[in-house]
C-alpha cells in the first residue's frame, strides 16, 4: 500500500517515512507545498497523512480539494489538539485524526483500520496496482474510495495487465485470456473493450491506468 506523507516539519516526515517504510509501505513524502491537490493525484497513493499546519495553504484547504476529486483515505496528524479541529477535519471528509505527538503503535494501527475500511481485507483474491485495488472474488475494483462493478470479460483484462505490472501484454495474449470466456473477442471488440473500460476506471480517478504501448499491446 502506497502512503503520501503531506508535512512540512524536515524531521517529523522522515521519521514518518522510515517508520512506515519498516512497516512495508511505500511511502513518498511531499517536498513542495506549491500545489498539494495535484501532487496528490500524481502520487495516487492508496492513503494521506495530511498535517494541518502547513506553508501557503493550510491542510484543511488541501483536504476539501482532494476531495473535490477523490475519496482517498486521509488520516490528519496535526498538533491543534481541540475538539473543534477534529470536528473541522471530519466535516472536510477527512477518515480519522491523531494528534502529535502521537504513539507510534496507535499511528500504525489507525492507518491500518483506515485502510481496512477503504480497501476490505486484503486477500490472495486481490491484486494492487498504484492506488488501485482488483478484487477478483466480487469483481470489482476499488480506487480513490469508490467501487466500480466489472463485467467477466474487463476482469479478466485487468487481470491478466495488474499481474504483469510494468510489463507489456500483447492485444494477442489479451484476445487469448478472453476467448476463455463464452464470448468470441476479436481485434476489433478488443478494442472497443478496451476503451470502455478506461473510460469506467476514469469514473474513479484512475486516468491513464491502462497505456498503450503502440505497435506493441498494453502495460499497467
Ligand atoms: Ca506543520
Amino acid at each position: 500500500m502506497k502512503i503520501l506523507i503531506i508535512e512540512d516539519d524536515i524531521t517529523i516526515r522522515s521519521e514518518l517515512k522510515s517508520l512506515l517504510e519498516r512497516y512495508n509501505y511505500q511511502v513518498i513524502a511531499a517536498e513542495s507545498f506549491e500545489n498539494l491537490p495535484q501532487t496528490a493525484a500524481d502520487a495516487a497513493p492508496d492513503l494521506i497523512l495530511l498535517d494541518l499546519g502547513l506553508p501557503l495553504r493550510d491542510g484543511y484547504y488541501v483536504c476539501r480539494e482532494i476531495r473535490k476529486s477523490s475519496g482517498v483515505p486521509i488520516i490528519v496528524v496535526t498538533s491543534r489538539n481541540t475538539e473543534i479541529d477534529e470536528l473541522t477535519s471530519m466535516n472536510l471528509g477527512a477518515d480519522d485524526f491523531i494528534t502529535k505527538p502521537y504513539n507510534t503503535q496507535i499511528l500504525l494501527a489507525r492507518i491500518e483500520n483506515v485502510l481496512r475500511r477503504a480497501y476490505g481485507a486484503l486477500s490472495e483474491n486481490t491484486i494492487q496496482y498504484g492506488g488501485a485495488v482488483l478484487n477478483l472474488s466480487d469483481s470489482t475494483i476499488i480506487a480513490n474510495g469508490k467501487t466500480l462493478e466489472l463485467t467477466k470479460n474487463e476482469t479478466r483484462v485487468l487481470r491478466l495487465l495488474m499481474t504483469e505490472q510494468g510489463k507489456i501484454i500483447s492485444r494477442n495474449q489479451i484476445m487469448e485470456e478472453l476467448w476463455q470466456t463464452d464470448e468470441f473477442v476479436d481485434d476489433n471488440t478488443l478494442t472497443v473493450n478496451i476503451n470502455r473500460l478506461r473510460k469506467k476506471l476514469s469514473e474513479t480517478g484512475l486516468t491513464d491506468f491502462i497505456r498503450t504501448k503502440r505497435g506493441q499491446g498494453y502495460i499497467i
